[in-house]
């Protein structure tokens, strides 16, 4: 076996010889590009963030009959997405927790039928050609009576006196 003519030079650094040109290292884009958002954020469960602190306002139960939903029902808009209403539809007051679908239970009787439970009467549908801001539009909840709906996601217990 051949001697190594040059021994390892100790304590000597590793030096690199060429320039390593620029941006030949780790690439990482500097700022992603946002996503864009259609309308209302989702976090990473693919939840509405304000459905859900409806959600937990409300105890997760429905407001009409106070049922415990267990992560069921549905988040309700009051006053109605569509129809020129969408400026204040997607703000925490608009929104209530109810029982059942669209179609089913409290949900269902609140979208479908609105007079057999005054729906309207009771806070918990808003005329769509109204001005009126759902945060001072009260509600008429199970377990509180009638209440607003505070735009930092509370309810406020209100006598119901108060009530035109
Ligand atoms: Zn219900």
């Amino acid at each position: 076996m051949p001697r190594r003519k040059t021994g390892l030079k100790q304590g000597k650094p590793l030096q690199r010889k060429t320039e390593m040109p620029r941006g030949a290292g780790l690439k990482r884009e500097a700022n992603p590009p946002a996503k864009k958002s259609s309308g209302q954020a989702k976090t990473n469960r693919g939840l509405d963030p304000l459905k859900a602190q409806a959600r937990r306002r409300d105890g997760d139960r429905c407001v009409k009959c106070g049922v415990h939903l267990y992560g069921g029902g549905n988040v309700h808009h009051r006053r109605n997405r569509g129809l020129g209403g969408s400026s204040k539809a997607n703000v925490i007051s608009n929104l209530i927790t109810l029982c059942g679908t669209p179609l089913t239970l409290c949900h269902g009787e609140v979208t479908l039928k609105p007079e057999k439970c005054d729906a309207f009467g009771n806070g918990w549908r808003l005329s769509t050609n109204g001005t009126s801001n759902p945060a001072t539009e009260p509600v008429l909840v199970e377990w509180l009576g009638w209440a607003l709906p505070l735009a930092d996601g509370t309810w406020q217990a209100i006598d119901a006196r108060e009530v035109a």
